[in-house]
């Protein structure tokens, strides 16, 4: 098999046989397109769980698509959300998934229903592109409705830095908009990429902006996060920080997460030509031998800030300014009823681990549209996979949550506990590289946390708890105050004592555990907190204080 490396510079800017693929029916791609489709927002997937049977009856696995939008800053029109619901449901799983970084996944989708899917989402005037692949992805920016010209200003740098590095290949119009080349030569008219050349970047990469304060787009697990400088409310800068990430393999110490560093201070009209030299030193000196190895995070680690910022400066012909220290102490997650600037209002809705889905329990999905076709709000999606609804009229409030409580919607955020902020990566059965469950796990087990905080009495607190199925860390399970990382069937790695603003690390505590000890492993450490903690110290913080020795000490003396 060929490596990744190879594949795309053999791709003709990413078209590789994909169209002849399509033409050709059957329900996969081979090899190497489907590492190319990625970079068109669509992976390939089997339903894992149908796999052994379907084995057993000479059946080839059950492919299925997921395919990504990419939506910047989590921005969508309500006539575009109707859209992704209407392909959920003609072409999909019937379930739109609000991903952690603000896009939206539809899954379910059989190979010879691609093109219409792609096409009907160019036409809502979104678009998959780049939302997978080795290039800049999703950029995130705070969803909030803005309430002045800084807030306005975060969103607007997040559209410009998603047009700016969105690949320039003709490619994806060709196979899914136009559809009637077939990829036997190169189009003449495309140009090798200005940023991304032929072999595009060594591996993915991430941005976010936002203001100092919130840090709901999680600023420190970004490749290159914009942190707004602010003065008398006014955007004076960025200060960037650079080298964040957070997948690791097990057992390879070489690969780890890691939370980004201070890399300069630049203007506002510096922002994507200082993003745009980091980008292009990642694809110079990015690790191009080994993927596990390959994100800026490395480099970063590895060479160091001040050689970064030389090869920046080089790059620019310029010196940088230095950093200025943007503080964080809050992740906002914009749930509720809010009043907006202009006198409409905002609601934001939980959405368990970002599914959004018809259950017995809770109409989700019907709901929403319902809502949607009815008021036409903008909905804005957020980090948290949950999303707001904007600019509702305040006559309209009543009316509004009633129909969503008629389907069963919380609209109280105060209802909702703990399990308010948890998140989990969809994991099994569609995730090809899931060692186990998280989305489907999570919920059972923020029920059994629940019960023992409310014992304890910490039912009000505020406990961030993230959950993956492998060490790739899609929900950014490393940071924050509890994470869960896949080890292997049903087993799982705690991870303790980040912060609740998400800027550091979390360390592991315990691995492979079993996803019904789980609860058990934290109720005595959800007990020396109550006797132990300092003042209103978060449970992330108690852990970072006293350590992992002193929490496993404490684990065996306390019977669970
Ligand atoms: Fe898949 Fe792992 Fe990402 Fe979860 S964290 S979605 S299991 S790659």
């Amino acid at each position: 098999m060929k490596d990744v490396e190879t594949i795309k510079i053999e791709s003709r800017n990413l078209r590789g046989t994909i169209a002849t693929s399509i033409a050709a029916g059957g329900s996969r791609f081979d090899e190497s397109d489907l590492q190319l489709i990625k970079f068109h927002g669509i992976y390939q997937q089997e339903d894992r769980d149908a796999r052994t049977e379907r084995k057993k009856a000479g059946l080839e696995p059950a492919y299925q698509f997921m395919l990504r939008s990419r939506i910047p800053g989590g921005v969508v029109g309500a006539e575009q959300y109707l859209v992704q619901d209407d392909i959920a449901g003609r072409f999909g799983n019937g379930s739109l998934r609000i991903t952690t970084r603000q896009g939206i996944q539809l899954h379910g989708i059989l190979k010879g229903d691609l093109r219409a899917t792609v096409r009907e989402i160019n036409a809502s005037l979104l678009s998959t592109i780049s939302a997978c692949g080795d290039v800049n992805r999703n950029v995130m920016a705070c969803p909030a409705p803005p309430e002045n010209a800084a807030e306005i200003e975060v969103q607007a740098l997040a559209h410009r830095l998603a047009e700016h590095f969105t690949p320039t290949t003709r490619a994806y119009h060709d196979i899914w908009i136009d559809g009637e080349k077939i990829d036997t030569v190169g189009d003449p008219a495309d140009p090798v990429d200005p940023i991304y050349g032929r072999t595009y970047l060594p591996r993915k990469f991430k941005m976010g902006v936002t203001l100092p304060g919130d840090n709901c787009i999680d600023i420190y697990t970004q490749d290159i996060g914009f942190a707004a400088v602010l003065r008398d409310g006014e955007i004076l800068g960025y200060s960037l920080l650079v080298g964040g990430g957070m997948g690791s393999t097990h057992g390879k110490a070489a690969t780890y997460p890691r939370a980004a560093s201070p890399f300069a201070f630049v203007s506002a009209e510096e922002a994507i030509e200082v993003a745009e030299a980091i980008v292009t030193t990642q694809r110079d000196f990015g690790d191009r031998t080994n993927r596990k190895h390959a994100r800026l995070k490395y480099l970063v680690e590895e060479q160091g800030i001040p050689w970064l910022r030389c090869e920046v400066e080089r790059r620019i012909g310029r010196s940088l300014a230095l950093p200025v220290e943007v503080p964080f102490d809050d992740v906002r997650d914009h749930l509720g009823w809010h009043e907006q600037a202009d006198g409409a209002y905002a609601l934001g809705l939980y959405v368990e681990n970002g599914r959004v889905k018809d259950t017995d329990v809770a109409r989700i999905r019907t709901g929403l549209r319902a809502v949607v076709e009815r008021f036409k709000p903008q909905i804005r999606l957020t980090g948290q996979q949950n999303l707001l609804l904007l600019g509702i009229a305040s006559a309209d409030r009543p009316a509004v949550t009633t129909l969503l409580r008629e389907h069963g919607i919380e609209t109280d955020p105060g209802a909702l506990g703990v399990r308010r902020y948890a998140m989990a990566c969809p994991a099994a059965p569609t995730c090809g590289l899931a060692l186990t469950d998280a989305e489907r796990a999570l919920p059972d087990l923020v029920t059994e946390i629940e019960r023992d905080l409310e014992a304890l009495g910490l039912a009000e607190e505020r406990i961030s708890m993230r959950m993956t199925g492998c060490p790739n860390g899609c929900a950014r399970p490393y940071m924050g105050d509890i994470g869960f990382v896949g080890r292997s069937k049903d087993l799982y790695d705690i991870f303790l004592g980040g912060d609740w603003a998400n800027t550091r690390l979390n360390w592991i505590y315990k691995t492979g555990i079993g996803r019904t000890k789980l609860a058990d492993e934290l109720r005595p450490l959800f007990l020396g907190w109550t006797h132990g903690r300092i003042a209103s110290e978060s449970f992330g913080d108690y852990c970072h204080r006293v350590g992992r020795d002193a929490l496993l000490e404490l684990a065996a003396e306390v019977p669970a």
